[in-house]
């Protein structure tokens, strides 16, 4: 039996208590502000969501979708939130009709805001190895691919890159976001010695892909698609192959999956709910693969910081502690 998600969402003030256990929903917890080119964290909200008494004293998953604006990380969270709610079935991905629900997703181009927000549930997970974790979905948004506010995005990127155990982004590789990340990471482990791997799991999630016949969907292909792209070639641009190296020193566990395009209802018809009935065959195919990689029990990865689990409660001192440093 699937468990419905809320059908309408309506943002909670900031500084509003969370509305009733039940009716969970998106939660704003890092906020920029355009004009003074600020952002701040709400310490109450992530408070709220993470010291429920339930969960403060779990070890914490953190997977975190990371994209610019419109290249569908609500659509994608809100069939990882099916898949959270529904997760004892198999036909977790829901049914024909349903319309999608969760994330404030919709078409159109309303104002879109950067920042950080985290779903209000936390969901408990029982792991195969007997142990219990909390699992934080998070939304990471920012003008990632325009040049103009480049410092806020790299800011906000940044957070949500020390924050989660599992990013799946939705920046490309070589853009200028991502490179300049790893170069001051590098940097940063070369200055303070460090030799242990920063960050655990990054998915590059590549969206519309339409070379199947070159390299398959799924993950298979995409390994083949990022091997050839972080290949060392002799007469290779320095920059490139700087990136390579950079990459591996930060991240544990690197992956990459290719995505079909989920049909034009999806992409052009402003009238689309998200009902799987109108998204392509070859996309709920993939999505049925994609999200289990991500979220099943025996898949979930436990954030770590400097080789120690942290949890929910911990998560919160590093928000806080994290956010000062970019404050300056
Ligand atoms: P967000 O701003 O990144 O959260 O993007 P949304 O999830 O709100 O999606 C923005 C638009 O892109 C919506 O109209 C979706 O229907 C559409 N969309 C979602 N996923 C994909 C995809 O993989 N490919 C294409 N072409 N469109 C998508
Ligand atoms: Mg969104």
């Amino acid at each position: 039996h699937l468990v419905p998600l809320r059908r309408t969402w309506v943002p909670p003030a900031r500084g509003e208590e969370l509305p009733e256990i039940g009716a969970a929903c998106p939660v704003q917890i890092v906020l920029t502000d355009d004009e003074e080119h600020q952002f701040e964290l709400d310490e109450g909200a992530l408070e709220s969501v993470l010291m429920q008494e339930h969960v403060r004293d779990l070890d914490v998953v953190v997977v975190s979708v990371a994209g610019a604006f419109r290249k569908g990380k609500s659509f994608l969270l809100d069939f990882m939130l099916r898949y959270m709610y529904n997760q004892k079935s198999n036909l977790w991905l829901g049914t024909d009709e349903d319309p999608l629900t969760g994330f404030s997703w919709r078409g159109g181009c309303e104002r879109e805001t950067t920042g950080i927000q985290v779903w209000s549930e936390v969901f408990v997970v029982d792991k195969p190895d007997g142990s219990k974790v909390a699992v934080l979905l998070v939304d990471t948004q920012g003008a990632f691919d325009s040049q103009s506010t480049i410092k806020d995005c790299a800011t906000v990127f940044a957070l949500s890159t020390m924050t989660s155990s599992v990013q799946v982004s939705l920046i490309l590789l070589i853009s200028k976001l991502m490179k300049g990340f790893l170069f001051t990471e590098y940097g940063r482990l070369a200055m303070e010695e460090i030799y242990r791997k920063p960050f655990q799991t990054l998915m590059f999630l590549i969206r519309d892909w339409s070379y199947p016949y070159e390299h398959p969907y799924g993950l298979e292909g995409g390994k083949r698609f990022l091997e050839k792209r972080l290949q060392v070639k002799q007469n290779q641009h320095e920059e490139l192959q700087n990136v390579r190296k950079h990459i591996h020193s930060c991240f544990s566990n690197i992956s990459c999956f290719l995505l079909p395009h989920p049909g034009l209802k999806v992409a052009t018809n402003p009238w689309f709910d998200g009902r799987l009935k109108d998204i392509d065959d070859d996309f709920k195919k993939e999505l049925e693969n994609l999200v289990p990689l991500l979220l099943s029990p025996e898949k979930l990865v436990v954030k770590e910081i400097g080789g120690s689990k942290v949890t929910c409660r911990d998560l919160v001192e590093y928000f806080k502690a994290y956010i000062k440093i970019y404050q300056g």
